[in-house]
């Protein structure tokens, strides 16, 4: 368990963020739940409560979604589901228990970057942005490439796109962390197939994805495009599985993933 010297509960993204940078060992706290694995000695903890992000917010071109959301929150919104079908509501639904999901935030998921995250390759199969309060606004596939900076996220943005999408992950066991998880989606005919818990970080199979799009989505070409996927993807091994299991069950996540957008 994590030790605070400190805490305080801002009521202005502003003050949140100059404690934060005030010393190196200040630190947002989220839901906590992965903070709480830790032995972490924090000086002040943000606690971010009065800051109102705990929303889903239905826009006419976008849905808004606030840093202190839930998964659980997430899990059950209409707004969602209507919006962008079961995609979101799949990438989080197995992840330990409803209790556990009433705590966990989109905030503290997004902004840590985990390689094995769910949510993060479900919405990156999206057109997703994410609001951070000094570094702005900027597409998920360039935060999530963009070098470590003390911030604070706000928010999320999932453009609304008549697209169709599917989530596949793989565990070793039911509440354990996925050891490959695979999003794709389709908007007209462009396709996007991203591929996470390689063991690092959620990616987008560019060549793959470009070789799919304007195709017709039958057998032959979901064969080719998962096996153009599978290799231009870095895979590695961890205590979950190895490098040459992820390579070759990602065919599989991606050709499952593939028929559901068909
Ligand atoms: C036992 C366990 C099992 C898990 N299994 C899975 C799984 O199978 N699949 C999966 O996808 N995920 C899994 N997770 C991760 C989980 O879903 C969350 O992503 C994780 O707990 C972080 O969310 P949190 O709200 O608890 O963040 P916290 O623990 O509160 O914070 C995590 C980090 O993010 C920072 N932070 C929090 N909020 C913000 C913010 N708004 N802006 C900037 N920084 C912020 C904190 O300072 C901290 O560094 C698991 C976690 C645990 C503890």
């Amino acid at each position: 368990m994590f030790t605070l010297t400190d805490i305080t509960q801002p009521s202005t993204a502003e003050e949140a963020y100059s404690t934060l940078i005030k010393r190196k060992n200040n630190q947002v706290i989220g839901g906590s739940a992965w903070l709480r694995m830790g032995k972490k000695r924090i000086g002040t903890g943000i606690e971010l409560s009065n800051l109102n992000l705990d929303y889903i917010k239905d826009e006419d071109s976008f849905v808004e979604i606030g840093a202190m959301t839930t998964f659980r929150t997430l899990e059950t919104s209409l707004v969602l589901k209507d919006n962008f079908g079961s995609i979101i509501e799949d990438s989080v639904k197995d992840i330990i228990g409803v209790q556990f999901r009433n705590v966990v935030t989109v905030g503290g998921t997004i902004y840590s970057k985990f390689g094995f995250s769910d949510l993060i390759v479900a919405l990156l199969a999206l057109d997703c942005d994410v609001e951070l309060y000094k570094a702005g606004r900027m597409s998920l596939a360039e935060f999530l490439n963009k070098k470590y900076e003390k911030d604070l996220l706000l928010k999320i943005y999932i453009n609304k796109k008549n697209s169709t999408s599917s989530y596949k992950s793989l565990r070793n066991a039911k509440s354990d962390y996925p050891l490959l998880n695979v999003s794709v989606s389709k908007t007209d005919s462009n396709i996007k197939i991203c591929v996470g818990a390689r063991p690092q970080i959620a990616t987008i199979a560019t060549k793959a994805s470009e070789f799919l799009s304007g195709k017709e989505l039958n057998d032959e070409n979901i064969n080719i495009a998962s096996q153009i996927a599978s290799d231009e993807l870095v895979f590695g091994s961890n205590m979950r599985a190895s490098r040459e299991y992820r390579c070759e069950m990602s065919k599989v996540l991606i050709k499952r993933a593939l028929m559901e957008v068909k």
